[in-house]
């Protein structure tokens, strides 16, 4: 059975106790997924990407699958 993944970046600031959640994605099966997930959190600027799996490919039943953090695009409001 072959699973099907989407990725969702994330703004997050804690100091302002805000996650606000971005963009979506489907992530292809035939790339890495950590490469994509790279991609798209560079394009977003997004700190942080939620990969959800499904075995489905209408997503009615997803789970998380990981969470990717992204240091360099952390927000920037104490500096
Ligand atoms: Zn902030």
């Amino acid at each position: 059975m072959e699973n099907y993944y989407i990725a969702v970046t994330y703004d997050v600031c804690e100091h302002n106790d805000l996650v606000e959640d971005m963009n979506q994605y489907l992530l292809n099966n035939k790339t890495s997924i950590e490469k994509q997930v790279a991609e798209f959190a560079k394009q977003d600027v997004a700190p942080l990407v939620k990969v959800y799996q499904s075995v489905n490919r209408d997503f009615k039943d997803v789970q998380l699958y990981r969470d990717y953090h992204f240091v360099d695009y952390q927000c920037k409001c104490t500096e």
